[in-house]
């Protein structure tokens, strides 16, 4: 097929040229006495991107779901009791590792749609007087439904209830997109990956961990070995691993790293909750649709989650994209499949970007006989932007 790929699910994203050039390196020696240099540069780069002094980020040749993992294994005895709400397919699956793990889990089961309740967190925490609970689980941006929970809520219900349970953020959706302050919300564990708002292959599983998390690590009994916090970080001081990294994927994260310092991070999220904002008044003000979300404040600025109105398939509107207009949208999962397409925002994006999506979305919609009106995302779509154009850059 002439032309490229628009390539729209939340992950991965598109890698920016210039990232891609980056990666094409001979490979080297690992332990030469040069290759720290890149190692330190691109774990102590990542501090700036967690929003963190005290903390310590970490690289694992894995994706996002190895963090999890390690998260787990690493700070945490078998059988220890964890809290965590479910609302969509990602939060669901790190729960589904909990148990499969040995953990015992205490579920806040949400309507998918909605975000993590801290009401429901708080009153869980204030009735675990024993303080059986080791660790609190939630996930900043539910990529399957398109939701965005407040994570300083989550905090702040742990501290008013003063338990001293470890925090626990999946933001691998969210990271480098949507903001998120390791130190400020007092994060234990962060988990990302390299292929979402990082804008690289996936490969990379990449995550930050607290002075008490490296502490709980002491003395916990769960068994690790490849995910060991401990081999990481006393290998990465002197700027090498315990094992053979990744060589492209270090120089692709030093080259991303770059890229966001250029753009500068609030920059970035700013431009994020800018993009999103014409694709939502695409969908709710164009084409007259519903999202995933079922309130604004819960909206995400990295993915849209669209409902496709009863009796037509979402899945058949994937396909139509695809095979017709090259377009890879993403795909509805579990309980929404069928139910919703969705839109990525994230990443090495920009506004004319984006309108070959909401334009293909709209001509698959149409073919499969989805009542939209021709050419309304886009007119929506277009005049939010150009209505909201300061919004763009933060602060600019
Ligand atoms: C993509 C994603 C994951 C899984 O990450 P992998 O890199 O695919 O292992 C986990 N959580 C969320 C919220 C995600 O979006």
């Amino acid at each position: 097929m002439a032309g490229q790929n628009f390539l729209f699910v939340p992950g991965p994203t598109n890698v920016p040229a210039r990232i891609q050039r980056a990666m094409m390196v001979p490979m080297e020696d690992h332990r030469s006495p040069k290759f720290p240099e890149l190692a330190l540069e691109v774990i102590q780069g990542l501090k700036k991107v967690f929003k963190t002094e005290r903390g310590t980020p970490i690289v694992f040749p894995s994706s996002g779901t190895g963090c999890w993992e390690a998260a787990l294994t690493n700070c945490l005895n078998v059988g220890d009791k964890v809290l965590a709400s479910r609302f969509g397919q990602f939060s669901h699956l790190w729960i589904d590792m909990c148990q499969r793990l040995g953990f015992e889990v205490e579920i806040i089961d949400v309507e998918w749609g909605e975000g993590a309740p801290p009401d429901r967190y708080l009153a869980a925490l204030q009735a675990d007087k024993a303080h059986k609970i080791k660790a609190v689980l939630v996930c900043q941006n539910e990529t399957a439904t398109g939701v965005t929970s407040d994570v300083p809520a989550i905090r702040k219900a742990m501290d008013s209830a003063g338990h001293p349970a470890l925090l626990f953020v999946d933001s691998v959706s969210a990271l480098g997109s949507i903001d998120f302050r390791m130190d400020e919300w007092k994060v234990d564990v962060c988990v990302s990956g390299s292929q979402k708002g990082l804008m690289l292959p996936a490969g990379m599983g990449v995550t930050c961990v607290s002075e008490k998390a490296l502490a709980a690590r002491q003395t916990a009994t769960h068994p690790r070995c490849y995910f060991d916090y401990m081999d990481m970080v006393k290998n990465n001081a002197s700027g090498y691993f315990p094992y053979t990294p990744s060589i492209p994927m270090l120089y692709g994260m030093k080259e991303a790293l770059k890229t966001i310092e250029e753009e500068g991070l609030e920059n970035i999220l700013a431009r994020h909750a800018y993009l999103a904002g014409g694709v939502r008044a695409a969908v709710l003000e164009g084409w007259g649709l519903k999202l995933c979300a079922k309130d604004p404040k819960w909206y995400s600025d990295t993915v849209s989650a669209i409902l496709v109105p009863e009796g037509f398939d979402a899945a058949k509107v994937i396909a139509r994209a695809y095979a017709r207009y090259n377009l890879s949208l993403g795909a509805g999962l579990s309980k929404v499949a069928g139910k919703v397409f969705r839109i990525g925002h994230l990443g090495d994006l920009n506004e004319l970007m984006l309108m070959g999506a909401i334009a293909g979305a709209e001509m698959a919609m149409l073919d499969i006989g989805i009542p939209v009106k021709a050419g309304s995302g886009v007119a929506a779509a277009s005049a939010y932007w150009r209505k909201n154009q300061d919004q763009a850059r933060a602060a600019a």
